[in-house]
């Protein structure tokens, strides 16, 4: 679906107070700090600019963000795990401001981390964007997977397959789906005014995933690091717009 320019005004406006949450969260997550008060943190903001959540309630999900520490993939969900110096750790964050939604995630070292852990954050975020940057008129949509997978394995890394980003609009998952790999075809034809939650998620080990008791909880098979990185882009005629930053 394409865009018009008020509707991505509106998600402009959603992304920066997604914006608004990660540095919140990011702030406060400290050796010591549980994930429910980084949730407690992100639901001030939302109050703060009259958002809702599009996370809370969403399949009965009962949390506004997604907190998932280590071998945590992603839809972890906030409690009482207590953060310690050397964990690292993924928060996705949603918001809807007039009708319209926006996306976003990242992982963050919580104190000192091992180079692996490092290493997994720093390629994982490049990952995005060089995911991002195949958003451009001409170009089909899994380009964006084809860059994503490129970048992660060339570091040795692996790149989830069962979970996947997205379109993105008056509903947080729209279609199509936007895979962090090269599903072999090109996929649909990229045009302006398309918007997209492009989110790779990428495991130190095997590509494997196990989801939890708790129905949510997405871990690695094998126990092994996992991050995460998410942005809601807008396709422009000038190239891809990211629409939640500050
Ligand atoms: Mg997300
Ligand atoms: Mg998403």
């Amino acid at each position: 679906m394409r865009r018009t320019a008020e509707e991505i005004a509106k998600m402009r406006k959603a992304g920066r107070v997604v914006a608004e949450m990660h540095a919140a969260t990011r702030e406060a997550a400290k050796p010591g700090a549980t994930t429910a008060e980084l949730d407690a943190v992100a639901r001030d903001v939302l109050d703060r600019r009259g958002a809702r959540s599009n996370f809370l309630n969403y399949r009965g999900f009962p949390a506004v963000i997604c907190t998932s520490p280590n071998d945590m993939i992603v839809h972890g969900i906030p409690g009482p795990y207590v953060l310690e110096e050397g964990d690292i750790i993924s928060i996705d964050c949603g918001a809807i401001v007039e009708g319209y939604h926006g996306d976003a995630a990242f992982t963050m070292a919580v104190g000192e981390v091992s180079p692996l852990a490092a290493g997994l954050i720093e390629t994982t975020e490049r990952s995005l964007w060089a995911g991002i940057d195949q958003l451009r008129p001409g170009n089909r949509l899994h380009e964006v997977g084809r860059a994503v997978q490129q970048v992660a394995e060339a570091a040795g890394f692996s790149v989830v397959r069962e979970y996947v980003g997205h379109a993105i609009g008056t509903a947080m998952h729209e279609e199509p789906q936007v895979p962090n790999y090269w599903p072999g075809t090109g996929g649909p034809a990229l045009k302006a005014g398309m918007v997209f939650a492009v989110e790779p998620m990428v495991n130190a080990g095997s590509p494997a995933t196990r989801l939890l008791e708790d129905g949510w909880s997405v871990v690695t098979a094998d126990g092994a690091l996992s991050a995460h990185f998410e942005h809601t882009i807008a396709v422009t005629e000038d190239g891809p717009e990211v629409l939640t930053l500050p």
